[in-house]
């Protein structure tokens, strides 16, 4: 695994104003998410509809929804009272590309009028081939993709459904053909440039063993990072038990899950889990403040 030192310059500038791509990052820049794509096309046994995605952020908190105009008007009016904010970020609280239009018009807004911000997605990957090239026309250079399993028998555990041509799948073929779009997507936004890094959600007794073979394979599919989270399963969070009741892991075991993986692909320690709508370093969450502020001026 090489060190943020060793990386070509090239990426070490593309990372260095990123705070989930960069631990040095995070401690100076900030990101911003904007919560525009209400809907999903598949469903996970961890999420629980009426909270957020996920994929990018902590279960149980419900984002104030944005319409495309409504983000973009709050992206630069944040900008002009955080400015270290560097990475807006389209992370829910569905999924942000089984909601193209608003997210494509919401990223098209944000490049237009803040043209210096870093435009930043996170998607369960089932529609990402068909749109690589828009996010490449866009500048969104990078990418997170939550993949739980290569397997599909493990998948099918995990996703009770994904959306299919026409219709709906379910058990193995679901969990098949979203392997299938998830593998694809990350071969071409690579093969574009793009930073790919790959969420995990590590579920005890499910996916624990398994995720060694998920990292192996990011490895060679060139994925520049890899986030393990731990299951947040409290039903205070509201997350939804499809599971068997299945318990979070402990500290220990998330640990050694990501050392057993971490030679592979680099691995990300410093993730807080953030809301769908969070400002702020990772960690750090000013959106509240903003909300209580009156709305920014229409544009
Ligand atoms: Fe829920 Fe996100 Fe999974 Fe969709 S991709 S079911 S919004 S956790
Ligand atoms: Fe960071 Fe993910 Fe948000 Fe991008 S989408 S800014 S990687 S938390």
């Amino acid at each position: 695994v090489q060190e943020a030192d060793d990386l070509p310059e090239g990426v070490r500038r593309r990372i260095q104003d990123h705070p989930c791509y960069s631990e040095q990052a995070h401690h100076h820049f900030a990101r911003m998410h904007v919560a525009v794509a209400p809907a999903c096309n598949i469903q996970c046994h961890y999420c629980n509809r009426k909270y957020d995605c996920a994929n990018e952020s902590r279960p149980g908190v419900v984002s104030r929804r944005l319409t495309p105009a409504e983000a973009i008007d709050r992206v630069l009016w944040v900008a002009e009272q955080v400015p270290e904010l560097s990475v807006v970020g389209i992370a829910g609280p569905g999924d942000a590309l089984a909601n193209p239009e608003r997210t494509f018009q919401t990223l098209e807004g944000i490049r237009r009028h803040a043209p210096d911000l870093k435009l930043c997605l996170s998607t369960n990957g089932l529609a990402l081939p068909e749109h690589v090239d828009t996010l490449m026309e866009l500048g969104v250079e990078h990418v997170t993709v939550t993949v739980n399993a290569v397997d599909p028998e493990v998948g099918a555990r995990i996703h009770p459904w994904v959306r299919g041509p026409g219709c709906r799948l379910h058990g193995e073929a679901a969990a098949e053909r979203l392997i299938r779009q998830q593998q694809e997507g990350i071969r071409r936004l690579v093969e574009r440039g793009a930073l790919v890094k790959v969420n995990s959600v590590l579920i005890p007794g499910i996916n624990d063993r398994h995720l060694r073979e998920v990292a192996r394979a990011l490895r060679g599919q060139g994925v520049f990072l890899h986030n393990i989270m731990p299951l947040i399963a409290r039903p205070e969070h509201g997350t939804r038990f499809g599971l068997d009741g299945r318990r979070e892991p402990t500290p220990a075991e998330l640990a050694a899950v990501r050392d057993a993986c971490g030679g592979d692909v680099r691995m990300m320690r410093h993730c807080r889990q953030c809301r769908a709508d969070a400002v702020g370093r990772l960690g750090e969450d000013l959106g509240p403040r903003f909300e209580r502020e009156p709305p920014p001026p229409a544009l």
